[in-house]
């Protein structure tokens, strides 16, 4: 995740830099990332009460079988904690669809973990929102993407938009952060100004922008992602707004995920507009690495597998019905993982000889797979054109 207004901000008014991304790693010797304890995603459950055209967990209406029980994710929890977890997510599926969910988190809450939702908002009424403030969660985050019926086709069930925005409005009243997320491909792009404006009605503390992953049912839409060059012009129109929240103030804070192609384009207008500030917003873009997928985000299923993030749900690296979570993530021989930790990192294609490859990592290795290449290959939904990514012999950025 991509801290677009933050980094804006940065430059506008000369504010610190700090927190360009969710994830922080730590880089050691031996050409490799070191592996620090990541943020997990970690999905309760795949039970839910929509079916959403692009859900990456390919969730459904029932309950499956296997989940894991309330006693193996108390030690879960534990065990992330005991691992030097600081940070989860609680996601689904639709996560309040698993009963024991604020045992849970209330678990992890004991333990000094920060601990964020991320829901479809539908059924955020008063005894849910109640609960959900009295637990501690730090920060929920309502799935919202388009307005109205574009919302309730892409979610699979009519009336679901208003549900969710009045789950966000009773959030909101609650006295939690709350914000939106809003997953762009050709159906909803339409609706982009108008999401703006949702959320500044909504007083929504933050609007995040998912680039389209071709995981689950996602894997389906390939078609219907953005062409190259709209997908620039949604990044400049996001990079304009966060320009005009940053001289204004108090705004939704904007921020970007799944394609980190984005630091790259937001240093480019950085490095244009704002040149005084360009070397250390490098700096900073440095320091995050790009692509965190098993460096500072892990991924959880329902089932208690650890995947490298919640998109490679095709790699899995142990359970922790099995394994302590510490023990699969520190000390784990899988080559793959060991592939996406090794620095500085061999891709094919375009990523293989980008001259980015330091802030961009290579983005979302999933999408080069889906689309016939290998894992290693290029990331199809990479916008740069071919002499933007040209490594030259003055560039300082490989
Ligand atoms: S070519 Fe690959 S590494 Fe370079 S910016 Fe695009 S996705 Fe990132």
């Amino acid at each position: 995740m991509l801290r677009i207004s933050t980094l804006i901000s940065a430059a506008v008014t000369g504010a610190p830099a700090n927190g360009s991304r969710t994830t922080r790693v730590l880089h050691g010797r031996g050409g490799s990332v070191g592996a620090k304890a990541p943020i997990v995603i970690w999905n309760l459950t795949r039970n839910c009460n929509l079916t959403c055209v692009h859900c990456y967990a390919a969730a459904q209406p029932r309950q499956f079988s296997g989940e894991l029980t309330l006693d193996q994710a108390l030690k879960t929890a534990d065990d992330m904690a005991e691992a030097g977890v600081k940070m989860v997510v609680l996601s689904g599926g639709e996560p309040l669809y698993r009963k024991d969910i604020f045992q849970i988190a209330e678990r992890l809450v004991q333990l000094g973990v920060i601990t964020s939702l991320s829901s479809n908002g539908t059924l955020f009424d008063k005894a849910a929102v109640d609960k959900i403030a009295s637990v501690g969660f730090s920060y929920v985050g309502v799935s919202l993407d388009g307005l109205g019926d574009v919302h309730d086709k892409f979610r699979g069930q009519p009336g679901s938009f208003d549900k969710a925005v009045e789950g966000v409005r009773n959030v909101k009243a609650a006295g939690l952060k709350a914000g939106v997320r809003y997953t762009i491909t050709k159906m909803n792009i339409g609706d982009v100004d108008g999401m703006f404006a949702l959320a500044e009605e909504l007083k929504a503390d933050k609007l995040y922008f998912s680039h389209l992953v071709y995981s689950g049912r996602g894997n389906g839409l390939k078609e219907f992602d953005l062409t190259k060059e709209n997908t620039r012009k949604l990044m400049d129109l996001i990079l304009d707004k966060a320009v005009e929240y940053a001289k204004k103030g108090d705004s939704p804070e904007l921020v970007t995920g799944n394609n980190d192609a984005d630091a790259v384009y937001l240093y480019m207008r950085v490095a244009r507009d704002y040149p005084a500030a360009a070397d250390k917003l490098m700096e900073v873009l440095k320091q995050a690495g790009g692509a965190s997928a098993g460096i500072g985000v892990a991924n959880i299923d329902a089932r208690g597998a650890v995947h490298p993030d919640p998109l490679m749900s095709f790699l899995n690296l142990g359970n922790v019905a099995e394994k302590s979570f510490g023990e699969i993530w520190f000390q784990n021989p899988d080559p793959t993982l060991a592939r996406l930790r090794k620095r500085p990192q061999e891709f094919n294609g375009r990523c293989g000889n980008c001259k980015w490859l330091s802030i961009c990592g290579g983005s979302t290795r999933v999408r080069a797979q889906r689309m016939g290449e290998d894992l290693w290959g290029s990331d199809p939904a990479c916008y740069l054109t071919d002499e933007e990514i040209q490594p030259t012999e003055s560039h300082a950025f490989a």
